[in-house]
């Protein structure tokens, strides 16, 4: 199956994939999931019915089989002010 996204050649290829969601102000990560991923682009396609299936897993909340970190990500320009007048990395700061 060709690939939705317009401009992209690739092609759809059966795959399992990690899909992380926020729900209720909590971050849940579903592991093994089927999809059809671009070779391509990367673009990530479930069906209808698997979505049904993350649905009916998060309303039926079972104990999850193993816990993650979560990171926050903080934007690079706060390390730069940080540090200040270092190099190293490839960067100057001003
Ligand atoms: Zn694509």
């Amino acid at each position: 199956m060709k690939c939705n996204i317009p401009g992209c050649p690739g092609e759809y290829e059966d795959d399992l994939i990690v899909d992380a969601v926020e729900h209720e102000g909590r971050i849940i990560v579903f592991k093994d999931v089927p999809a059809k991923v671009c070779d391509t682009c990367g673009y990530v396609l479930i069906s209808w019915e698997v979505e049904g299936q993350l649905v009916h897993l998060l309303e039926s909340n079972p104990m999850p089989v193993a816990t993650a970190p979560v990171y926050q990500f903080v934007p690079q320009q706060l390390y730069e002010l940080v540090g200040a007048g270092r190099t190293g990395n490839g960067r100057t700061a001003k």
